[in-house]
């Protein structure tokens, strides 16, 4: 590639980001860096009527989240500055000028209620070569009336002069050739009566002044395609149009129709990256990262909706991804969303990450439910024992829970109907060892001795160790699940699992 790679992600700030909208800027991303390139975001929030407070911030969080940091952006600044395009606002109107100037745009100064009235005697009425000459403008209107419109600082928006039956094509990186016949595009407006531009002039502009060399994004964009190679064409030339591509949807489970936050509501999963509290209802949907996705898993995920390396790998790192990305793996159809497999990413990744990054993680959480934690390395250790149970990281909390307290409730009833005389002297004989080694001065042993004496001494009273791990892993832990019992006590160490012992046999005296 000869120029220097410089892609972009734009969102409008409106709300959550959506897992597509985070796997569009992954895309751009890992395109941008596989060609040493450079990853820009730059806020698209020129429509002041959709401003939602606290929208930028989310994106930014989400992107530092993920570990896709942009290189340039209203936060990190740099040379095309600046990256918010409220902010950019005087650049705009000279382009849509020169459009004027050169005829491929013209004055319009219908009112509200001139676009309401015309809406409602015309079905599907689309402002366009159609009805153009019947709308108040300055190709419908003498250049005296025109003149005298403007000198009254009459409002007026600029729209793009859409040519009639002419076919515009370009490239897409994913699809191949796309063509659209411009009788079916309406003359859309580039700049609104507040002066501010519309996202069709404003994409283009700032593509233009910020030296993109490719954009990837949604599908949903590409009836926008054709608006914006006739202004590529009008303002600086198609042979400078960014190399596009239009990612393929995100489906619902069932493979029908585009996955939706309500979705996820109605089928109990995230369908946003981060939490998201919509500030005028005070409404929160949960996002991927508090429900306990570690960024890693989520971003592996992503990628692997809609592209593969071509080969059966699904576990990928940051760098992995950035080194076998290409564009043309990328799917033509959309992918389908499986949550059970985007947990399964998650459990790979708790599999992957190492014990002291995920104690960091876990910590706050099993704080947050009054788990006291001492030592980190104790922590960490438990965090050993538990991770390959753990699907997402709340799952710490019944996990790893008992190694920090005794439990609460004790299934007794699944001890009882085996339960017997010899097993309680069998346990009564066990708590008795575990005290004499604390008066001996040991606090603990390792998980294999500890097996190897338990196993004996069940061997001197005639039992099946078998018989006998059921309640003791019920005694330790309060229920049927953790790791091994033996890794448990040589963890919470003589004394506690001793006391454990003797409670446990209280209950069931
Ligand atoms: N502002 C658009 C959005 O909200 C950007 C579309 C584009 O990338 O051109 O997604």
């Amino acid at each position: 590639m000869d120029s220097k790679v410089r892609v972009r992600f734009a969102p409008s700030p409106t709300g959550g980001l959506h897992l597509g909208g985070v796997r569009t800027v992954l895309f751009n991303y890992l395109f941008a860096k596989h060609h040493k390139g450079e990853f820009i975001l730059r806020i698209e929030d020129t429509d002041q009527t959709r401003f939602v407070a606290g929208a930028e911030d989310y994106i930014q969080n989400t992107l530092a989240w993920c570990g896709l940091v942009p290189d340039e952006s209203p936060l990190h600044g740099g040379a095309y500055g600046p990256y918010r395009q409220s902010e950019r606002k005087p650049i705009y109107a000279k382009y849509a000028q020169q459009l004027i100037e050169q005829g491929n745009a013209y004055y319009a100064f219908d009112t509200p209620a001139d676009l309401e009235q015309k809406r409602k005697e015309i079905l599907n009425f689309q402002y366009s070569k159609a009805h153009r000459m019947e709308m108040k403008n300055s190709i419908s209107l003498t250049e005296q009336e025109v003149t005298t419109l403007l000198e009254n600082n009459t409002p007026y928006v600029i729209r793009i002069k859409v040519p009639d039956a002419e076919e515009v094509k370009f490239e897409d990186l994913i699809r191949g050739e796309v063509s659209f016949e411009t009788s079916q595009v309406d003359d859309k407006v580039l700049l609104k009566a507040d002066g501010m531009p519309t996202y069709h002039l404003a994409v283009v502009v700032d593509d233009h002044l910020m030296r993109i060399t490719h954009a990837f994004r949604g599908e949903e964009w590409l009836p926008s395609a054709p608006v914006h190679i006739l202004l590529w064409k009008y303002l600086f030339g198609l042979d400078q149009m960014p190399k596009w591509a239009h990612l393929p949807l995100i489906l619902k489970p069932d493979g029908n129709g585009k996955l939706s936050k309500r979705d996820g509501e109605r089928l109990g999963f995230p369908v946003f990256a981060m939490d998201w509290t919509d500030p005028a209802t005070k409404e929160t949907t949960i996002g991927f990262k508090e429900r306990g996705f570690l960024p890693e898993a989520f971003v592996n995920l992503l990628a692997v909706l809609g592209w593969n390396d071509g080969t059966d790998k699904e576990i990928f790192t940051l760098q992995e991804l950035i080194e076998g990305f290409s564009i043309d793996r990328v799917h033509k159809g959309g992918a389908k969303f499986d949550y059970e497999k985007a947990k399964w990413f998650n459990t790979e990744w708790i599999k992957q990450l190492n014990n002291q990054e995920l104690a960091k993680l876990v910590r706050p959480i099993l704080e947050k439910e009054g788990i006291e934690i001492h030592e980190d390395d104790y922590l960490v250790k438990v965090i050993g024992l538990v991770k390959e149970r753990c699907h997402l990281l709340p799952d710490f909390i019944t996990q790893s829970n008992f190694f920090f307290t005794p439990p609460i409730q004790i299934d007794t009833a699944s001890i009882l109907p085996k339960w017997d005389d010899k097993k309680k002297v069998f346990f009564t004989e066990l708590a008795k060892n575990y005290a004499a080694k604390i008066t001996d001065g040991h606090l603990t042993a390792a998980a294999s001795d500890l097996e190897t004496e338990f196993k004996n001494l069940a061997a001197t009273q005639d039992l099946k160790p078998g018989d006998l791990m059921l309640p003791f892993r019920i005694m330790l832990v309060g229920g049927k699940f953790g790791p091994g019992v033996f890794d448990i006590v040589s963890c919470i160490e003589f004394k506690d699992a001793m006391q454990r012992i003797n409670h446990c046999l209280s209950l069931l005296a």
